[in-house]
């Protein structure tokens, strides 16, 4: 089965309210679709988000790449040969992995399509469900009370609180929202490289201290620390998580090997799609490090490629894929948000249909 044409087009997405990290503020997103359509006609999608200050890819770069880079690799190309694609794809050029991912996600799309499988069956997966966080942005105290007493009304019991742009006031803003939602709501603390490792260690230990039962820490110190990361995860008791610290497999490996983190937290943007997210997912389980799944700010064409292999791999056990939440438009497909649970469709592929009989065709 062929892959007859590929096209590449950038959409615009309104956020509902404002995207704040110690990183970032977004009020909408731009996300890179791309559409593989075969020789008899089918069509698998795939898409990436523009992340700057993570990947450091752009939209003009991600449409560059794929444009002129990644498609003349794989036109004409058997869809079969996935794992050889997959490796066309990764050796066709360094970084540029949201690119890279959408990419492969409309691979694996088009091929489950072709198989007539849910990519989750076709990746060994036999549940459809999953329990999903929600985020609090970064803000005011009374600002991040207000919003995560708002994530509880809506049925979740699992917050994620952004911090680390302003270190002296972390520990007030966590335990305001502790206090208010009460001990039977999971609190996750992402400082997205915000805290210098002592900074990090004074936060977690007063937390500790203070018995706000933090589930764990998410990237508390810089991208590149993996001797801070490895300092934190000494001084103190909290499972530390890495994020922007993982991209690669060869990441993961590094992490273990440095006795770094307890938890890794992949997303398709960094790894540069499916496969290397597995893999990343399969060397952990074997040191016994449970995985995280998360997202950019991305719509949910890339957040359902993510769910279908958090289905699917028993060791990636926490879900972090409110994105699509965040925008205005929720006009969702192959995918539905009920309450705290993500429900995929069990049709082939990625279960897409409306945004596919709008686009190419
Ligand atoms: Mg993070």
């Amino acid at each position: 089965m062929i892959i007859q044409s590929i096209q590449v087009q950038t959409e615009i997405f309104q956020l509902k309210k404002p995207f704040k990290t110690a990183l970032r503020t977004a009020t909408e997103i731009e996300n890179v679709f791309v559409y593989v359509q075969l020789e008899d006609g089918l069509i698998g999608v795939g898409a990436a988000a523009p992340t700057l200050a993570i990947t450091g890819e752009s939209k003009e770069s991600i449409e560059a790449v794929l444009k002129n880079v990644i498609t003349p690799l794989l036109v004409g190309k058997d869809i079969r040969n996935i794992q050889e694609l997959s490796l066309l794809i990764e050796r066709s050029c360094v970084a540029n992995t949201s690119a890279k991912a959408a990419m492969e996600i409309a691979l694996y799309d088009a091929l489950c399509q072709h198989l007539n499988l849910p990519l989750y069956q076709f990746l060994g997966g036999s549940t459809n469900r999953l329990k999903n966080d929600m985020t609090v942005s970064v803000g005011t105290v009374e600002e991040m009370v207000l919003d995560a007493r708002q994530i509880i009304k809506d049925g979740f019991s699992i917050l994620k609180i952004k911090v680390g742009k302003d270190w002296a006031k972390d520990v007030e803003r966590i335990m305001a929202i502790r206090e208010k939602v009460g001990n039977h709501v999971a609190i996750r603390v992402d400082a997205n490289q915000g805290w210098t490792p002592r900074q990090a260690v004074a936060i977690i230990q007063e937390l500790e201290q203070l018995d706000a039962k933090i589930e764990l820490i998410e990237q508390p110190v810089h991208a590149s620390d993996i001797e801070g990361l490895k300092f934190v995860k000494q001084k103190v008791n909290t499972p530390i998580m890495a994020d922007e610290s993982l991209f690669s497999p060869q990441d993961a490996l590094r992490l273990i090997k440095e006795d770094a983190v307890d938890l890794l937290n992949i997303k398709l943007m960094k790894t540069g799609g499916i496969r290397r997210a597995m893999q990343i997912a399969d060397i952990a389980e074997r040191a016994n490090i449970p995985c995280m799944i998360g997202s950019m700010m991305e719509s949910s064409v890339s957040v359902l490629a993510a769910a279908h292999i958090a289905t699917a791999h028993p060791n990636i056990q926490k879900i972090d894929l409110d994105a699509p939440l965040w925008l205005a438009n929720q006009d969702f497909d192959g995918i539905e948000f009920i309450g705290d649970e993500i429900h995929l469709s069990s049709l082939p592929g990625l279960g897409i249909q409306r945004r596919l009989s709008k686009s190419i065709r």
